[in-house]
């Protein structure tokens, strides 16, 4: 906003030193297409995220979500706050299957954040009805062309299961965390088993 009104001042002073008028008016162009291009449309993008996330606030979280890999939800064994080191509790659950394993989002939202950080390496997270975040951990890799802002459902791929962060030297696995307004909440009680994979002619694959 304030960059706007930054915008005119030098304009109106075009009208009265010429000589400058031409240097400003390269850098206005450059200054166009690199931060108008670029950076405000990313504003915009964030703006228009806020917008949205604002109105996820309003709506009722879901008293079920949908495994966000192709593993039946009696294979998790429950880890919920069980201790990890001195003085942490595991604030998720762990998925175990095969690296690359795709990893889809378990509900309906929007992504808020796709990041590096130490304890989770690759991950995302997305933001759902009444403001919950899913929290996705060690990814070998993201899903290409992911984006910040992206709409989602339980069938857009995310990433792949991997051991990124402190996963490093344990079976891949994705750690599924789920956060509400006021802290990290068990996702097992909400997990319900994903639906078998559709074949491209819309049949269900059996087995
Ligand atoms: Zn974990």
């Amino acid at each position: 906003m304030s960059a706007q009104r930054e915008y005119f001042r030098p304009l109106q002073r075009l009208r009265m030193r010429k000589p400058y008028t031409i240097a400003l008016v390269t850098l206005l162009a450059v200054l166009t297409l690199t931060v108008g291009v670029v950076g405000v449309e990313r504003i915009a993008n964030k703006f228009v995220l806020y917008i949205r996330v604002a109105r996820l606030y309003t709506q009722d979280p879901p008293r079920k979500i949908v495994m966000p890999l192709q593993v039946p939800k009696n294979q998790i064994s429950n880890t919920w706050h069980v201790p990890r080191g001195a003085n942490r509790l595991h604030e998720g659950q762990d998925i175990f299957a095969p690296r690359g394993t795709p990893t889809y989002s378990a509900t309906r939202g929007y992504i808020y954040n796709i990041g590096q950080n130490g304890l989770g390496g690759q991950t995302v997270s997305v933001i759902g009805a009444g403001g919950r975040v899913y929290y996705y951990a060690h990814f070998d890799s993201y899903a290409p062309g992911i984006a910040e802002g992206d709409y989602v459902t339980p069938k857009t791929v995310l990433g792949y299961v991997g051991t990124t962060g402190n996963a490093q030297g344990t079976p891949p696995h994705l750690h599924f965390g789920v956060y509400t307004t006021t802290g990290a909440i068990n996702p097992l009680p909400l997990l319900t088993d994903r639906p078998e994979p559709e074949k491209p002619g819309g049949k269900r694959v059996r087995g």
